[in-house]
């Protein structure tokens, strides 16, 4: 079975591997072919005696065979090992941290583009050679020749091999795609087959015209040159009028690194060349001697590779979720793949009219990103993936929970259950209570509320109010112990003291998300100023349109009871929002932020921001009365210089709270 699956995956790799080196023509992404290759070293790792002399895993890049004259590398062309989330860079850290105690390390953008060696005699460029399978490549001088920062001489009359990443620039790629397209011609999947495509051709006037750039981060021979670090190495051959890469940067421990990898991680689209990660190496040469290679790959440097947005997998079923509004959502399950950093089994398939529309079967390989960077959904079907076995979609017509027919309404795409009864519709109501955003009771996530519904103890929003009287009951139930039932407890009693806004989407009116309960909470004040609007009343509140209204009128005129049901059990049903902390420094400024806060994420600093009553927007302008800058900042800070407007230092932010 296992000798099966590493024999399957091995023809996977070598296939997508000669079409991805030697044709520049990949037909799977990138995310799959390591998603492949992550799963034969697993396999490999559990079952030594199975590794076979042909694995890809301990191969580089691919089989030379081209027209193109056949070089020897003075030293191997390595590969490097990969990382996909920061916990494993923290891992690569402790590893090195046994053999060398205080790292250094150099952090380097990783290129995308396919790596070369450029060797000079005398000062003079001789010859460039691409990777090719690590210990032999392929002759490229006639092409490198035609890139405008590779110098064809440099300063020092002496013999010297550099190596670095040829790459396409964006905007190129981008044009010659265009091109393409235009010519009818295949176009190119990415600036990097691009960038291989243009280096690999016979004639070097195409390469001429492709816009292609270099940057150069190795010094194979450092020490024929005293050089005794990466960051030595960098700097002598920028000396030597090679392109180094400006935002290099050399960090005393993890920590920075960790700084480093999430600021590329959302500044990198800034950028105006595709990079697929971050090389993490250790700097001191001797170090880096100390730790060695493993046949494939260097044991002093990681790649940490950006999570990708955008991921193909097979949809293995459809299942349907029935929420708290007894909306029946059709979900897919997916085989578990990594999706913008984190693994994703599942996806939301919203409703029959989208399956219908992208004809979604089970059996289909899709297409899947996070919306809005939270629940996973289908974004398309490859329908040149199809076997002829994908089972069509069929809507089901009862709710699967309680069977009762579901019904459609006129204007609406989805199906509900109209059962108010349901069990699945009011475990749903109960989690949504408790929820983060709503009135924040830790603990009560999916299991517990199903638990506590089961037993009873939990039918209705009031029951929580209540728990405290099962105290004892709770301790028989397998798993709670003292301490995570006083947990609760107290996260319970915590909720009795938040601001109405929270109460107000916790009830789970339908329309009623967390800004409109905001909207409402802070006009009104207190919940009994809601209960008496009248629907016109309503209507007029700047952001509540006509169905929100109607909606907010109708819950209120039967759920009185409730709601003083609440009241009796010490909720409070007053707005303590804003009022509380108007800070002039903040209130009715608008802010802009920029580079990275030491000290608090983004999303932190704008909760301050706005809870003093200043407003963030994305771009400055002579509207902007603030501007925030952390380090590294990006272009909004030359923006502001221009504009005149005023700065804060993050130290200077953080004294105004
Ligand atoms: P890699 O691209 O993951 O990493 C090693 C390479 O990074 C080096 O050889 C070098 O060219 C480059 N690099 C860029 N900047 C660098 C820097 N600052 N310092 C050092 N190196 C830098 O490994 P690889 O062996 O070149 O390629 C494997 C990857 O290629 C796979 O992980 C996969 O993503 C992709 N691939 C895709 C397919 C496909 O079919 N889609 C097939 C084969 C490989």
């Amino acid at each position: 079975m296992i000798e099966k699956r590493i024999d399957e995956l091995i023809k996977i790799l070598n296939k997508a591997s000669y079409e991805y080196y030697n044709l520049d023509s990949p037909t799977i992404t990138d995310q799959e072919y390591d998603d492949y290759m992550d799963e034969l070293i697993k396999l490999e790792t559990n079952n030594p005696h199975l590794v076979r002399p042909d694995s890809p895993t301990l191969k580089v890049g691919s089989t030379v065979i081209s027209e193109f004259k056949k070089v020897r590398h003075s030293t191997p062309m390595l590969s490097l090992g990969d990382v996909f989330n920061y916990e494993e860079v923290i891992e690569f850290d402790e590893k090195i941290k046994k053999t060398i105690p205080n790292p250094n390390y150099v952090c380097e953008l990783k290129i995308d583009g396919l790596s070369v060696s450029l060797i000079y005699e005398k000062g003079k460029l001789i010859r460039a050679v691409t990777r090719g399978d690590g210990t032999t490549g392929e002759d490229i001088t006639h092409n490198v020749r035609t890139i405008k920062n590779v110098p064809l001489s440099i300063p020092e009359d002496i013999d010297i091999e550099v190596r670095g990443e040829v790459y396409m620039p964006k905007k190129s790629f981008e044009a010659l795609n265009e091109e393409k397209e235009k010519l009818g011609e295949k176009i190119f999947a990415n600036p990097r087959n691009a960038a291989a495509g243009s280096v690999r051709q016979l004639d070097s006037s195409i390469a001429a015209k492709r816009n292609l750039a270099t940057f150069i981060y190795h010094l194979p021979q450092a020490n024929n040159y005293n050089i005794h670090s990466q960051k030595e190495a960098l700097e002598y051959m920028k000396s030597l009028t090679f392109t180094v890469n400006p935002h290099i940067k050399k960090v005393k421990n993890i920590d920075e690194v960790i700084e480093y990898l999430k600021y590329w991680n959302s500044h990198r689209s800034e950028l105006e060349y595709d990079i697929d990660g971050i090389v993490i190496k250790v700097d001191d040469f001797k170090d880096q001697e100390k730790l060695g290679f493993t046949v494939r790959v260097p044991k002093w440097a990681i790649a940490y590779k950006f999570p990708a947005e955008q991921v193909l997998t097979k949809l293995t079923n459809i299942e349907f979720c029935v929420g708290r509004t007894g909306k029946v959502t059709p979900r897919a399950d997916l085989n578990p793949v990594r999706v913008a950093g984190s693994k994703v089994a599942s996806a939301t398939l919203h409703n029959e009219d989208y399956i219908l529309s992208k004809d979604i079967r089970v059996g289909d390989t899709v297409l899947i990103q996070k919306a809005g960077d939270i629940i996973p959904e289908v974004v398309e079907v490859k329908f040149e993936r199809r076997t002829g076995e994908e089972i069509p979609f069929e809507m089901i017509k009862n709710c699967p929970i309680c069977n009762t027919p579901l019904v459609k309404k006129e204007t609406e795409a989805a199906y509900f259950c109209p059962n108010e009864k349901c069990d699945a519709r009011n475990i749903e109501g109960l989690i949504h209570f408790a929820s983060r955003d709503a009135m924040n009771i830790e603990g009560f996530g999916e299991r517990i509320v199903e638990d506590f519904y089961n037993f009873g103890y939990l039918r209705s929003i009031t029951d929580y109010y209540h728990i405290k009287d099962h105290k004892e009951d709770l301790k028989e139930l397998e798993g709670f112990g003292e301490k995570s039932i006083e947990n609760l407890l107290t996260a319970i009693e915590n909720s009795k003291n938040n601001s109405l806004e929270r109460l107000l989407f916790g009830l789970g009116i339908r329309h009623v998300g967390k800004k409109t309960a905001t909207i409402l909470a802070s006009f009104y004040d207190n919940i009994d100023n809601i209960m008496n609007a009248t629907y016109e009343e309503l209507c007029t509140i700047t952001d509540i349109g006509e169905i929100i209204a109607k909606s907010v009128y109708d819950y209120f005129s039967i759920n009185k009871e409730l709601i003083n049901n609440l009241k009796e059990l010490g909720i409070n049903t007053n707005y303590i929002g804003r009022e509380k902390h108007i800070n002039e420094e903040f209130n009715n400024k608008t802010f802009v932020l920029t580079g990275t806060l030491e000290s608090l994420t983004r999303n932190e600093a704008k909760d301050i921001i706005e809870s003093f009553g200043g407003k963030i927007t994305s771009s400055v302008s002579k509207k902007t009365d603030v501007v925030i800058v952390g380090s590294s900042p990006g272009s909004k800070y030359d923006e502001a210089i221009k504009l005149g407007i005023t700065t804060w230092t993050e130290e200077e932010f953080l004294s105004r709270r």
